[in-house]
């Protein structure tokens, strides 16, 4: 399939800062994309650039096959739902949805039959049946992201791009809305570019995954070969899901300050060294017991425990004084109890380290 959206070393500064340095990226049409990355990365840059609320320095946008980097935000045709909602306070829930419609530069929809009708369609879309005279003032904060969403899709936007569109909602409702934003995009037939901080909610939501490290993209892929192959330790490190241990490769060991840990296969270039484990893939046994075959082995002295419903999360002091987590899924066994201070073999198989040299 040919990529809906295309940036080709797309530099954008501010004043002296580069923002973004040198971005390249290709998105499939009618997919859910995320893009994961810190505060402070550079995401509400990247989205304001795609819009067109920002000028690149350097580089090329292509949409649908144009090059867009001159054209006007608004003859775009790309939506974007912003961050803080940005609802017209007094105006009710129909009015802020038709407003684009009546409003825009190109091609508005001046007949109140068309508004109206088109207004109900995508109400009915965004599950907002009910609340069409509401003030947004008066509606939840599910509401208000609903009518945000609204009234960028009534415009029939080929493409959409949402800023942390979660972000203001509990964690209750966020969940709900994500399997909503999948199901109403899938409906729409367009691309959603999703922006986030959380790495649950991007590779949750994500067909396609992508990373941005250092003002540029780091990786892009599927959710699972992000989360099973990040391609540099700044990647694992924002998953929030490895042990990292900085060291050097000696021999097909890794020597770091908890120890020579070893590991299979070959280890990948990156920008910097580590050693990598996820915190799903360590067993916890009593200290003193050798590692059996293919296995690696640490020892640290339990901290304490934390649980997330379906796991348990329980940390270690390494002896240099690394902390070092390891998640035990609940379906898999009854929840164990660790002696406070008590000293425990932390072991994982080989083949499960990730390398970078
Ligand atoms: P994110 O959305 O990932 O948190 P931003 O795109 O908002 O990141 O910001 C990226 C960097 O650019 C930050 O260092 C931020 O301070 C800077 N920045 C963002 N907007 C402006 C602006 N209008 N003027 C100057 N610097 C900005
Ligand atoms: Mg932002």
């Amino acid at each position: 399939m040919s990529p809906v959206l295309q940036l080709s070393n797309v530099v954008k500064a501010y004043g002296e800062h580069r923002a973004l340095d040198g971005v390249d990226l290709s998105l499939p049409d009618d997919s859910y994309i995320s893009l994961l990355g810190p505060s402070g990365a550079g995401k509400t840059t990247l989205l304001r650039v795609i819009a067109g609320f920002e000028t690149p320095e350097s580089g090329t946008i292509r949409f649908g096959g144009r090059v867009i980097n001159t054209v006007p935000p608004h003859e775009r045709g790309i939506g974007f739902v912003f961050q803080n909602f940005a609802l017209f306070p007094h105006l009710s829930v129909e009015e802020n949805i038709g407003f684009g419609l009546t409003n825009r530069k190109i091609d508005p929809v001046t007949d109140p039959a068309k508004v109206k009708a088109r207004v109900r369609e995508i109400i009915e879309l965004v599950g907002l049946t009910g609340l069409e005279s509401r003030a947004v003032t008066q509606i939840s904060g599910g509401q208000k992201q609903r009518v945000a969403l609204a009234r960028t899709l009534v415009t029939e936007p080929n493409m959409v791009l949402l800023d942390e569109p979660l972000g203001a909602l509990d964690a209750n409702l966020r969940s709900r809305m994500r399997s909503e934003l999948k199901i109403i995009r899938e409906r729409c037939g367009v691309t959603f570019l999703h922006v986030t901080g959380s790495e649950t909610e991007a590779l949750a939501m994500g067909e396609t995954v992508l990373v941005l490290d250092n003002k540029q993209i780091a990786q892009q892929g599927d959710a699972d070969s992000i989360y099973n192959r990040p391609n540099s330790p700044a990647v694992a490190r924002f998953l929030n899901c490895y042990n990292l241990f900085s060291g050097r490769v000696e021999g097909q060991a890794f020597a770091t300050s908890s120890g020579a840990l070893a590991f299979a296969g070959a280890a990948q270039p990156a920008a910097s060294a580590a050693y990598a484990i996820r915190f799903d893939r360590i067993a916890i046994r009593p200290a003193g017991m050798p590692a059996g075959e293919g296995e690696v082995k640490i020892e640290g002295d339990f901290i304490a425990s934390e649980y997330t419903g379906s796991a348990i999360n329980s940390f270690f002091s390494l002896d240099d004084g690394k902390v070092f987590e390891v998640e035990s899924h609940l379906s898999h066994s009854e929840p164990e109890t660790y002696e406070p201070h008590g000293r425990y073999s932390l072991v994982w198989k080989r083949e499960d380290a990730l390398v970078y040299v």
